[in-house]
């Protein structure tokens, strides 16, 4: 059984209870209300009694058959219960005073009572009305009444009924539109479940992918550098400039290809909360300096003039590789989206936290895709002329928040863009990291 008709039957059941519970409390009245017959014919009398304890019976039997009963079973007991209920009520005000009983004059309502315990059953609203004019009509002609006051009756009779068949089609709309909503909130739910297992799928895919790729490129890596440093160390060889040129294209296209390759295993391992970090003392001032020399060629070839402002040792406890990481993804999104303009490399360092900012005067980007490029495979709009993944943004944010830090970007379309990261030089994780080590690790402060 599929999950949105395991709701449907639940609620089905759910529906059954809640009306064998309306029912029984309803029994529980008229056999409660007896005492008023007392009080109407002002002496005790059998017939009324036992026409309660009937009619208490009945809607107890009916209650009771309604478990397990289909729709159109429920359908014939409701019928049948608002027909019986309105006969038993009928013979109850004729049993005490015809027309001179209170339950008399309280029989126009009656439809409407059945409108309210026995919803969306228009039937049993008619069958209850009809029952109601013919035992109405009964008494009335057995008091001798005018047919003038008769017709009087019976018209009220029929609006009242109308107004039941009213109350009851808005009950009809109402649980058609809860029923409408319930399959709506299931199929949304089943749709979800249906995404949720198709990231996990696509996440796994790109996981074994990722791994599946990174062993023949590693072999491949270490070939193409073989033949550099051979063609290197014959300057003038056999290889013309062109050749050179070639190799050189090559060694760069595998390089990108490895780090689009790293990026999806760091998806993976981020996803999976798999990231491990070795905290140790780094001084991020040197490290960003060291990125921005491995960048120059790629700068250079871009025209973009770099500019380094980090005059002090910024000193803290962090995972070395992965603030190359931050970094590298940093700068090379300001030589890729810096359309040739310059870029500015700063630090600034606090007692407790240090800040990098990488500024270029590129491309820009919109307050609206600010907001989306820290997201997993989310790029700005309009940026099919630079390829990409969308990972990178979203890995520095996710290490930046594993080293306890955050990162932020202020830009405009058009007017360049400058990401900050700021990082505590101890988080807690990074002291947690270092409790079994030995004291003389504490960073110096800067
Ligand atoms: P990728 O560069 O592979 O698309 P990133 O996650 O590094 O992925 O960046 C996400 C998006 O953010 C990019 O596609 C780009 O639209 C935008 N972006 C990132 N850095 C810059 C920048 N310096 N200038 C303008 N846009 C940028």
């Amino acid at each position: 059984m599929g999950e949105g008709d395991r709701r449907s039957t639940d609620s089905t059941r759910d529906g059954t209870r809640e009306r064998q519970r309306v029912l029984l409390l309803c029994a529980g009245i008229i056999v409660l209300f007896a005492a008023t017959d007392r009080v109407t014919l002002g002496y005790f009398a059998w017939r009324p009694l036992v026409v309660r304890l009937l009619w208490a019976l009945f809607i107890v039997a009916t209650a009771l058959n309604l478990r397990g009963a289909g729709r159109a079973r429920t359908r014939e007991l409701m019928l049948a219960l608002a027909v019986f209920s309105t006969a038993f009520y009928a013979a109850l005000a004729a049993l005490t005073g015809g027309v001179s009983s209170p339950l008399f004059h309280w029989m126009l309502a009656l439809p409407v009572a059945i409108a309210v315990v026995i919803q969306d059953h228009p039937a049993a609203i008619v069958g209850s009305g009809l029952t109601m004019l013919a035992g109405g009509l009964g008494i009335l002609t057995a008091a001798d009444t005018t047919p003038a006051l008769c017709w009087q009756w019976a018209g009220t009779a029929a609006i009242m009924v109308m107004l039941a068949a009213y109350i009851s089609g808005s009950y009809g709309r109402l649980h058609a539109r809860e029923a409408a909503l319930r399959r709506a909130g299931a199929e949304a739910d089943t749709r979800a479940r249906a995404s949720e297992a198709g990231i996990a799928a696509r996440d796994e895919f790109l996981a074994i992918a990722a791994h599946e790729l990174r062993t023949p490129l590693t072999s491949l890596l270490l070939q193409i550098d073989a033949v550099e440093r051979t063609v290197s160390l014959s300057p003038g060889g056999v290889l013309g400039e062109v050749e050179r040129q070639r190799i050189g294209s090559i060694a760069r296209q595998a390089g990108r290809l490895s780090g689009l390759i790293d990026g999806m295993l760091d998806m993976s391992r981020l996803t999976a909360g798999r990231l491990e970090l070795n905290f140790d003392r780094v001084d991020l001032a040197a490290l960003a300096r060291e990125v921005a020399q491995r960048f120059a060629p790629d700068a250079a070839a871009a025209s973009c003039a770099m500019k380094i402002d980090l005059p002090e040792p910024l000193v803290g406890l962090w995972d070395e590789a992965r603030l190359d990481q931050i970094a590298t993804n940093l700068i090379a999104n300001a030589v890729k989206y810096g359309a040739g303009g310059g870029i500015e490399i700063e630090g600034r360092g606090a007692p407790d936290v240090v800040q990098l900012i990488v500024r270029d005067h590129g491309i820009g980007i919109s307050a609206e895709d600010q907001q989306r490029i820290f997201r997993r495979f989310e790029r700005a709009s309009g940026q099919r002329q630079h390829p990409g993944l969308g990972l990178g943004l979203w890995i520095t944010s996710e290490l930046c928040k594993a080293l306890g830090g955050k990162i932020s970007v202020t830009s405009a379309v058009g007017a360049g863009a400058a990401f900050t990261i700021t990082l505590p030089r101890r988080s807690a994780a990074a002291i947690e990291s270092q409790k079994p080590r030995m004291p003389d690790m504490e960073p110096s402060r800067a």
